[in-house]
């Protein structure tokens, strides 16, 4: 055994870097978040061969002393918080003082500033753990900090770089997120000597949304601003009537920073559940504020994470004030419990309905009391993926003992499975069940290396950009093992040749685009561990029959059947409950009998 030494600092700066400076476009989210927290009110970005080559972030902010500099690159070293208690209310995006001395590790840097009361700027320089004295320099009050070489000294690292347009495209992303929350601030973006992007400050976010995310959602967007207590959220929620092409137009704000979270995610999945056909993407930028000491943002390395401490309050305050911005404002009732089919949606016919709508499936007709005995049983194969001739034995047979979740008698509403059992009546969510199911088999599948893959007969093409392209290149294992095959078909497409067998009738490319999103987001190996059961939860959303699918007996029973055959059936992924019970105790007192 080797003898246990303390590392050099830089090699523990190299080693940090690894989290935070992914690529180029790490390194420019951190020194964009510096500047914005820095004050500045005009940040100007000059990359040159996608950042790789250089990376140039120029503001006006408050500037760096000379005495400072140094710190300013040390590791540790943070103007922003000083106490426990200051990174429990911290409002900076920037805290952890280590941004600058991980990108020093494993890159050249020139850092110049100057503070409003200096007569000129300084300048110094870093490289491989060293740093030049001060040297006097021209700049207006602000900052500039220059990134050189990026991995220069680390091959190993710089090997994974992709080519100059993915690079630039991840830069691009970085810099929409940043500009999007922030209208106040101008934006300038250069790539190879060529203005790409430019931003003036504005007080008009709907403005800044039109910039970034394109006029044709601006308009149809609907802004909103909703409050309660000390939770706040106000953005622009796509109108169920816009499509959005292929942009994962899709970005959520926690105190002006932009994160991932799936707590979030689902509230507003399930806000737009009833009023988007889930074949369409829901464009939004969505601003959530909140007490800082109700989140914590100290979660991840590049704090793309929260964890909020009420969590509950959140996701319901969250999905309510959604729900009602897209309802036009009208305040749809208790929260969880809308499924209001009124909405002014044309979910169920548009024309990119598509194939997995079974063709004998006919649209609800206005009896909102479905009962199917009628429907043909074929249908059934088409929603659980099953054998037919299972979903005969889930009929009723004469004297068969009546099983625990009873049988079913109706559909309500297209939401809600009826059924009678021993004691009463059962009332199922009929989509929370279903997801379920499928998430318990998807998971048990990985677990056991069997989660089967179903070629498609006709590959579904979607448009992609050029960082889901780049994901489908690099990614191929680990998309197989979780199922799917894709394939890009030119820069801007890709083509699903394989999706996994359990959700073959789902929508393969939505499921793919969330696959290459989250992939992207949070990286193919933390995708297959950690955070894989969200994943799975995600899909199996996706694959589980959607409301307003009207379904015959026996595939009601046969999803009685399922349930009770599932472990935790009786919890949706998200822990809202999937069923509930009436007992005819409980029934006979609001009818006061036997009284
Ligand atoms: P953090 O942002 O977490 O504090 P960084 O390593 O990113 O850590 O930056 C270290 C320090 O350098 C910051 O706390 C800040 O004082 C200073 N700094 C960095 N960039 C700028 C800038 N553009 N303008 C002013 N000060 C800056
Ligand atoms: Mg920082």
């Amino acid at each position: 055994m080797s003898r246990i030494q303390l590392l050099p600092d830089l090699l523990i700066n190299q080693i940090a870097a690894g989290e935070v400076v992914e690529r180029p476009a790490s390194a420019l989210k951190e020194l964009l978040e510096n500047s914005v927290d820095a004050g500045a009110s005009d940040i100007t970005v000059h990359l040159a061969q996608g950042g790789v080559k250089q990376l140039r972030v120029v503001d006006n902010g408050g500037g760096i002393g000379r005495d400072e500099l140094a710190l300013a690159l040390a590791r540790h070293a943070t103007s922003k918080i000083g106490t426990l208690e200051d990174l429990e209310r911290v409002a900076s995006l920037g805290f952890r003082g280590e941004a600058l001395a991980s990108i020093a590790a494993v890159a050249r840097i020139t850092l110049l500033s100057r503070t409003p009361d200096e007569r000129h700027a300084w300048q110094v320089e870093a490289e491989s753990g060293s740093l030049s004295e001060a040297q006097p320099a021209a700049l207006g009050a602000g900052t500039s900090i220059e990134v050189r070489d990026l991995y220069y000294n680390t091959p190993a690292r710089r090997k994974f770089l992709k080519t100059e347009a993915t690079e630039f495209a991840h830069c691009d992303e970085i810099f929409r997120r940043v500009a999007l929350s922030r209208p106040d601030i101008g934006f300038t973006l250069q790539h190879n000597g060529r203005v790409q992007r430019h931003l003036p400050a504005s007080a008009d976010t709907a403005a800044r949304i039109g910039a970034v995310l394109g006029d044709e959602f601006a308009q149809s967007g609907i802004l909103f601003d909703e409050q309660s207590g000390d939770l706040r959220m106000w953005g622009m929620a796509g109108s169920p009537t816009y499509s959005r092409g292929s942009r994962d137009a899709q970005y959520v704000y926690v105190n002006g920073r932009f994160v991932r979270d799936k707590l979030l995610a689902h509230a507003i999945r399930e806000a737009y559940r009833d009023v988007l056909h889930h074949e369409r993407h829901p464009a939004f930028a969505l601003f959530l504020e909140i007490d800082p000491l109700g989140v914590d943002v100290n979660v991840h390395p590049t704090k793309i994470e929260v964890r909020f401490r009420d969590s509950r309050a959140v996701h319901q305050f969250v999905f309510h004030a959604l729900n009602k911005a897209l309802a036009g404002g009208q305040d749809s009732g208790v929260v969880g419990a809308v499924r209001t089919n009124e909405l002014p949606h044309t979910a169920h016919s548009t024309s990119t309905e598509r194939s997995y709508i079974h063709p004998t499936y006919s649209a609800p007709t206005q009896s909102r009391m479905a009962f199917g005995a009628a429907q043909p049983l074929a249908f059934y194969d088409t929603l659980f993926g099953q054998e037919v001739s299972a979903a005969r034995e889930a009929m009723p047979q004469a004297g068969q003992e009546i099983p625990p979740l009873g049988f079913a008698i109706a559909q309500l509403h297209g939401v809600y499975v009826l059924a009678q059992n021993e004691h009463g009546l059962v009332v199922v969510d009929m989509h929370a069940a279903h997801e379920r199911i499928v998430y318990e088999r998807l998971k048990t599948a990985l677990d056991s290396h069997t989660l089967a893959m179903q070629p498609l007969l006709i590959p579904v093409t979607f448009q992609a950009d050029a960082l889901d392209v780049a994901t489908v290149e690099e990614h191929a294992d680990a998309l197989r093992e979780l199922g799917f095959e894709m394939a890009p078909l030119s820069p801007t497409a890709l083509a699903v040749r394989a999706v996994p067998a359990m959700l073959k009738d789902a929508d393969a490319a939505q499921l793919a685009r969330d696959v290459l999103k989250d992939m992207r987001e949070v990286g193919a190996s933390r995708l297959l561990t950690e955070r894989r059961n969200e994943l799975l939860a995600t899909l199996a959303c996706h694959g589980a029959v959607r409301a307003n699918r009207r379904l015959a007996l026996p595939e009601m029973n046969a999803l009685l059947r399922d349930m009770e055959a599932t472990e935790r059936s009786g919890q949706c992924n998200h822990g809202r409950p999937t069923w509930f019970q009436f007992s005819m105790a409980e029934l006979d007192k609001f009818f006061m009998r036997g009284k």
